[in-house]
């Protein structure tokens, strides 16, 4: 090795030792005879100081060096002086005076600072991205990903899981979105498609008896990005035999308590300082979910639930609330506390919100705050109309106290609930309800088996086509589809969804039953999936599953706001990658070898 020590691992204890260090410059400061050189390796900063006066020649080497030159330096460990020490820095106690300065490489000046986290443009940072991975940031986020992946893959050896590989080119796996295709020079006009994810493979290992499988599994998906998404992600993609859904959660939670209580991020001596806000993790149907907090992930760390008033004013004087209700629509409300000193422009943005999520407008209530509220003495855009029955019953069901403002939505139920559970966390925001120290996490289970797609006009799986209905459900599959609900179950972190699986269909006339309702024939279905149908006609045992995106998981505990901030090498929001150029044209000879010809459209 060309250093005998890592830069930031160097302390007090080490004083007196001569050490070789490697690795990048990351400050200098050149006060003529003396120069100070910061170090930086992967482990972290050192102080090096080259006096001229001690080492002439390591000086002269010195005084030619500038930032991420690649520097060797032998020098021995020395205590500061009390006076000069550093508190902030892990190796602030000591410096390395040096007798020996090799440049190993010298370097251009960087496109941006390496030794500062000032704002850079992305499209820089990406063309760039191996001098963007330099920065602290990024290096901890990184290593933090690895810790995380390690403490994944020790936690699940040592409760028997198996780390298996499966192909990356393969047929279509279908999870709801368009398949990157490969095409095949021996076969001519015939394809590969990339996994969307190993999830056929998956459970056809449980046909092979493996019983619990995982695998830190790479999933291909062509959709149109988002901006939290990547075509190519990875995610802890996991399958066990002989397990109802508690086990699969159970395993889940103990496995993210025990990330939160052992993953220390560098530089720090034990864990992430993450407090985990309930154990064990509170459950919710889906519909508990969309009634309480208008959508499928909510964020717990904070209450402002949705409250439900249309039976209240079904039959009220006031015009808007009774032909809303009378027409099918949703009348609900959020009571954000202490805010009745909204000013109109501040409630008119929450207005403006609130229509970009499709609803007409946003009824308002301002209750003083020190007067018991009547419905003559507040400030609203409808209390007037109200009946003092109808007054007092949502003061009564929103629980609104003096001082607190209530907002209103009238629309159709998806219209309200998305309306109101973005309100919901826009408010939480604004009163500062999201810390981030705190981790709520949440399981979301009885989701529909099935949706139906107006585009398509016909029913679709909500989570994949391989998931079992509730035994007790199966009876309504054909005669009312939508009612159904399924083995399904997802793990929420502060209102992001990390994971997501189910308890599978493990019997081929299920199976078959299901996709037939799903609108494949039988032709398709042994087309398609033949490979599947058929292992389920050799002692398919019951299984299930979960996949979770590590990213996102990953960028949760970094508290990073996007998920390329942890990725080594993402993709841009268009799914190009800015450093190598890619997607890119081929060469002629190759797409003749491939059987292909590119149009121009
Ligand atoms: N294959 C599913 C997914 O990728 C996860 C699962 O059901 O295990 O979302």
């Amino acid at each position: 090795m060309l250093k005998s020590h890592r830069c930031g691992d160097l302390r007090l204890t080490d004083a007196g030792q001569t050490v070789t260090l490697a690795g990048w410059l990351h400050r200098r400061r050149d006060h003529g005879g003396l120069i100070f050189l910061d170090l930086r390796d992967r482990s972290g900063l050192v102080q090096v100081t080259i006096n001229a006066d001690r080492a002439p020649a390591a000086h002269a080497v010195a005084s030619q060096t500038r930032v991420e030159f690649v520097l060797q330096i032998k020098g021995v460990v020395t205590p500061r002086p009390q006076d000069l020490r550093n508190p902030s820095m892990a190796t602030g106690d000591i410096e390395v005076t040096a007798d020996e300065v090799v440049i190993l490489n010298t370097a251009k000046t960087p496109p941006f600072y390496i030794n500062e986290e000032s704002a850079v443009d992305e499209v820089v940072r990406l063309k760039y991205r191996y001098l963007d991975l330099r920065r602290a940031t990024l290096q901890r986020n990184i290593i933090l990903y690895d810790r995380i992946v390690r403490t994944i893959r020790n936690f699940l050896h040592e409760r028997q899981f198996m780390e298996i590989e499966t192909p990356i080119l393969i047929k279509s796996t279908p999870e709801g979105a368009r398949d990157y295709v490969v095409p095949s020079r021996v076969h001519p006009g015939e394809f590969y498609a990339l996994p969307q994810s190993p999830q056929q493979l998956k459970q056809l290992l449980m046909v092979a008896g493996f019983e619990r499988y995982f695998q830190i599994a790479r999933c291909f998906r062509d959709e149109d990005l988002r901006a939290d998404r990547q075509p190519e992600f990875t995610q802890l993609d996991l399958e066990m035999s002989f397990v109802d859904r508690d086990d699969v959660m159970g395993l889940i939670e103990a496995m993210l308590i025990h990330l939160v209580e052992s993953v220390a991020l560098p530089g720090e001596a034990s864990v992430t300082g993450k407090r985990i806000q309930q154990v064990p993790f509170p459950r919710l149907t889906y519909a508990e979910a969309l009634a309480r907090f208008g959508n499928d992930r909510p964020d717990l760390r904070f209450g402002l639930e949705l409250c439900d008033l249309s039976d209240l004013f079904a039959d009220s004087a006031f015009g808007v609330f009774a032909n809303a209700v009378a027409k099918g629509d949703q009348i609900k409300a959020i009571c954000a506390p202490h805010c009745a000193g909204y000013s109109r422009k501040q409630v008119d943005e929450l207005t403006e919100m609130v229509k970009r999520y499709g609803a007409q407008g946003l009824a308002w209530l301002a209750l003083p705050a020190d007067v018991t509220p009547d419905r003559d003495h507040v400030r609203s855009s409808f209390a007037k109309f109200l009946s003092p029955h109808e007054f007092q019953g949502l003061l009564a069901r929103t629980g609104a106290q003096p001082g607190d403002l209530v907002l209103v939505v009238a629309a159709a139920p998806a219209v309200t609930a998305q309306a109101l559970s973005n309100l919901r966390l826009e408010l939480g925001r604004r009163l500062g309800l999201m810390d981030d120290s705190v981790f709520a996490f949440c399981w979301v289970t009885d989701f529909p088996l099935l949706e139906f797609s107006a585009e398509e006009q016909r029913w679709t799986a909500v989570h994949h086509p391989f998931t079992s209905a509730l035994d007790e459900d199966w009876e309504r599959l054909e005669s009312d589809p939508g009612s159904v609900r399924a083995k399904a179950y997802d793990v929420i972190l502060n209102g992001w969804e990390v994971g997501g699986g189910s308890i599978r269909i493990h019997r081929r006339d299920l199976q078959n039953r299901l996709f037939t309702q799903l609108g494949i024939d039988e032709e398709t279905q042994q087309l398609q999936f033949s490979q599947l149908l058929d292992a389920f006609e050799f002692g398919a045992p019951p299984h299930g599953g979960i996949a979770l995106g590590m990213a996102r998981l990953v960028a949760l505990f970094a508290g990073a706001g996007n998920i390329r901030e942890v990725i080594a090498f993402p993709k841009t929001a268009t799914a190009s990658d800015l450093l190598f150029g890619a997607p890119s044209p081929i060469a002629a000879g190759q797409l003749r070898e491939l059987h292909l010809r590119t149009v121009d459209e």
